[in-house]
């Protein structure tokens, strides 16, 4: 297992879209989404209008459809399972919804490869209706993360995967302004990779110095594959080197203990000339 983490961003990071408009365009709720969005915030909205979406007899069959359809760059796939296959660890941080991620992926034959992902619930009721409910409940904590919405602050779950592992690299990639938060609460010894021209990238450009991490940029699916795969190879390089010191370190260290030893004793093997 190499020591380093990715966590990928989902919408127009791994497909090139946005999952939750993509399904209000193809099914053709747009107008009425766009309506109802200056009346609460995105999360419920999503959770309104997969009620609309039923009660217009729609079912779950033709969501599982259009989300088949979505479009992902074709090296996206071929770059998942590369680093997969490197022994990355590979996360989900994305404010979609588990439904629309677990589908995309399974469609796409990669969801073994994610060892979390961490998104606002969303299920199928006993009506076969979709329901999708916030990350963190914000009546809970109303008090949230002034950088992102009240349902989701990625820079939490970034906190709490750092805590759950102990010496790794992460990579962040992402195109958004909820990928700001975490970006921020990367280290030094971490990278991110915001989309060039997006609105995560903009906010890295508005202050850089206040970014930690290494900053590599990309514009599409091409550029993502070759990007993270070289972050990967030479952080993998430069983990073997540091360990090949290691096993030299420990070897000079053994060459010396015998030579003390050999010394010590040299005395006492020598016959004492009579
Ligand atoms: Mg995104
Ligand atoms: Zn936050």
């Amino acid at each position: 297992m190499a020591g380093i983490v990715v966590v990928f961003d989902f919408d127009k990071t791994i497909i090139d879209c946005d999952s939750d408009n993509w399904v209000m365009d193809e099914l053709g709720f747009t107008d009425l989404f766009n309506e109802l969005l200056s009346t609460m915030p995105w999360n419920t909205l999503m959770d309104k209008m997969m009620g609309e979406i039923h009660s217009k007899a729609r079912t779950i069959e033709d969501i599982v459809e259009v989300l088949k359809h979505t479009p992902i760059h074709p090296r996206v796939v071929p770059a998942i399972k590369t680093a997969h296959a490197l022994g990355c660890d590979l996360r989900i941080v994305s404010d979609a919804n588990l439904f629309f991620i677990e589908t995309i992926l399974e469609h796409l034959e990669i969801k073994e490869c994610f060892s979390e992902i961490n998104t606002n619930p969303g299920y199928v009721d006993e009506e076969g209706r979709l329901r999708i409910t916030p990350c963190h409940d914000f009546n809970k904590y109303p008090y949230g993360c002034p950088l992102c919405p009240p349902n989701m602050c990625k820079g939490l779950v970034i906190e709490r995967i750092q805590a759950s592992v102990s010496n790794k690299k992460f990579i962040y990639l992402g195109d958004g302004s909820g990928d700001y938060c975490p970006t921020l609460k990367l280290g030094n010894r971490d990278y991110v990779m915001p989309r060039k021209s997006f609105p995560l990238w903009d906010l890295i450009c508005r202050d850089p110095l206040l970014i930690k991490p290494e900053i590599h940029e990309w514009t599409d699916g091409e550029e993502l594959e070759q990007t993270l795969l070289k972050l990967v190879h030479s952080i993998m390089t430069e983990e073997e080197s540091n360990n090949s010191c290691l096993v030299s370190a420990a070897e000079d260290c053994k060459f010396q203990t015998i030579s003390v030893a050999a010394h010590e004793t040299f005395p006492h093997v020598l016959p004492v000339p009579q």
